[in-house]
């Protein structure tokens, strides 16, 4: 398998896409990334991205990063509240934080020329590239893959006209987030292993409020940590990010405040019914969350939060505020179907519950570990078999973490438990 594919076809063009999109670009490869929104300009839920070491060297071998040295916020420790304890530890944990938008747009900016508000003047190709479009609006429905010659033909649908094309292609990459078609497609019989996603029984609401908005004394407690205030079975992680817009120096502080809501209940009907009455699968967008029930919700919770977060979650203003369920989904047993011709990548593989802030690093690992391959660094076989052993560990700690922070003391245990026995069977190779 090794050798960049003349042709390849990208389903999803959030950041697991376009970043395997721009490995290929950059080695030669023409890529045609097929992306459901119809719109260019995406905004994200405004709710920071972590990222670690090898989202930082993707960016840096495959981006022209001049002028945006403000991408991301270093925290460059972690700092611990128990309940009212504001000051209770601290740990020397190094984090990169951005925002959605700002990677989104520097990653479309190098793709395919794409300008934003961030990057006007995006840089021109460099010399080898392969050709690139990033097609908004076309919904991935169906493949088929053909053996006389090893192309894959997919299908899609224009959402706005229902107009029906297809392209053949070397290589089809999913990168379509947790709801993958081409997961779906590619697993047809379904198995537990394969294709289920878990609602944890907690939600997260998350919000940002400017950091010129709080007291002092509460912005310098935030300032350059991440922090995290442990309630009883719920906590709140915070994080400064930079402004979707702005890559100048303004910060956003954000919080992840893990809530539990049995599923089925009346509070989650409630917290998922919308201002105008609809209501919501997973999310309530910011802008339709009800003022009355984020009121209520919060007012259970703020004198029992240390000071700083229960300043920066009472002052956090309602059209900030969103509120998402938590979910994890079993990872696949391979990431590697058709011949290698059919690559699930990113979320598509395995999507973790967000404790440790891991989607955007898994998915650069999975572009740079793919490089690798297409070198001829390291087989195929190889590359799938390490993600997914990633993807399982870090499927099971994320749930063991949550657990502890939001889970009984049986559910905590069970889960640690399932761990270790995963741990077992991956170092006996049994799994
Ligand atoms: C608009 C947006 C904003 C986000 N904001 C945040 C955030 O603020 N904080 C955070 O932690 N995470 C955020 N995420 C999730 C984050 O991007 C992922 O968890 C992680 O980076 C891995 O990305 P991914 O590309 O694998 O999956 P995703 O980001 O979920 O992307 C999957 C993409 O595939 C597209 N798609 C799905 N099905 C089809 C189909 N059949 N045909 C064509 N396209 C399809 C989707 O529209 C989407 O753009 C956001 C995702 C999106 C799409």
């Amino acid at each position: 398998m090794a050798g960049f594919p003349p042709s390849a076809v990208v389903v999803g063009g959030s950041l697991a896409g376009l970043m395997h999109g721009l490995v290929l670009k950059r080695h030669g490869t023409n890529v045609t990334i097929l992306e459901q929104e119809p719109a260019s300009t995406r905004s994200s839920h405004n709710a920071g991205i972590g990222f670690g070491p090898q989202a930082e060297e993707l960016l840096r071998d495959y981006c022209d990063l001049a002028g945006l040295e403000g991408y991301y916020a270093p925290a460059v420790k972690t700092r611990l509240a128990l309940r009212k304890k504001a000051n209770f530890r601290e740990i020397n944990l190094v984090r990169h934080l951005t925002s959605w938008t700002l990677l989104y747009r520097i990653l479309r900016a190098n793709f395919d020329g794409f300008p934003s508000s961030t990057i006007p003047n995006p840089p021109p190709p460099r010399k080898g590239d392969g050709r690139t479009e990033y097609r908004s609006g076309q919904r991935v429905t169906s493949l088929e893959y053909h053996n006389r010659d090893s192309t894959i033909t997919v299908h899609f649908v224009d959402v706005t006209t229902g107009k029906e094309s297809s392209l053949t292609t070397d290589l089809l990459i999913g990168a379509d987030g947790v709801n993958s078609v081409v997961r779906e497609l590619v697993l047809p019989n379904k198995t537990p292993a394969n294709s289920r996603k878990e609602y944890s029984g907690y939600v997260a609401w998350r919000g940002t409020v400017p950091d010129d908005a709080v007291s002092e004394s509460t912005k310098q407690y935030f300032s350059d940590r991440t922090c995290a205030n442990m309630l009883p079975r719920s906590s709140i992680i915070t994080y400064m990010i930079p402004s979707d817009d702005d890559n100048a120096g303004h910060r956003l502080i954000n919080f992840v405040w893990y809530y539990n809501v049995p599923a089925g209940s009346t509070t989650m009907t409630e917290v998922f019914t919308d201002i105008t009455g609809k209501q919501h699968q997973n999310t309530v967008p910011t802008g339709l969350v009800q003022p009355d029930i984020w009121k209520r919700e919060k007012g259970t919770m703020l004198n029992r939060m240390a000071e700083p977060f229960a300043e920066l979650i009472g002052t956090c203003d309602i059209s900030r505020v969103f509120v998402t369920k938590v979910n994890d989904k079993v990872c696949a047993d391979s990431a590697s179907f058709y011949n290698g011709k059919v690559l699930l990548v990113g979320d598509a593989l395995v999507a973790f519950r967000p404790h440790f802030a891991v989607a955007t690093e898994q998915a650069a690992g999975h572009g740079l570990g793919l490089a690798k391959v297409w070198k001829g660094d390291k087989s195929l076989e190889e590359w799938s078999r390490e993600v997914v052993r990633y993807g399982k560990r870090t499927w099971l700690a994320s749930r063991v973490l949550g657990e502890f922070g939001q889970g009984t003391w049986f559910s905590f245990f069970r889960t640690l438990l399932s761990h270790v026995v995963l741990l077992v069977k991956l170092k006996m190779g049994w799994a």
